[in-house]
């Protein structure tokens, strides 16, 4: 997928780049925000979930090959902050 999204990255450029990810992360945002408030299964709202998810992976790794010391690193550096963040939800929940 990182050469389709690489490829995309030099048809638009950097800012409309980050912009589709500002975007789709709204997108997502009333997505969840519209599932939360319908009542019964809402199975449609669920599928519009699924697809603003893909939308964001899809931009997220946009992001990432745009990020000045490379995609790897920006890829370690969100798995560190999660995994601190996944702790700190634990000690929440623990507490
Ligand atoms: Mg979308």
């Amino acid at each position: 997928m990182s050469s389709i999204c690489q490829e995309a990255n030099q048809e638009f450029g950097p800012t409309l780049t980050i912009v589709k990810a500002a975007e789709e992360a709204a997108e997502l945002s009333a997505a969840c925000a519209k599932l939360a408030t319908t009542k019964g299964i809402a199975l449609k709202e669920w599928d519009n979930v699924v697809d603003e998810t893909a939308d964001v992976e899809i931009t997220n790794e946009r992001v990432a090959l745009l990020y000045p010391h490379g995609p790897e690193e920006f890829e370690r550096l969100v798995h560190e902050r999660k995994v601190y963040k996944l702790k700190r939800l634990e000690g929440i929940i623990n507490a």
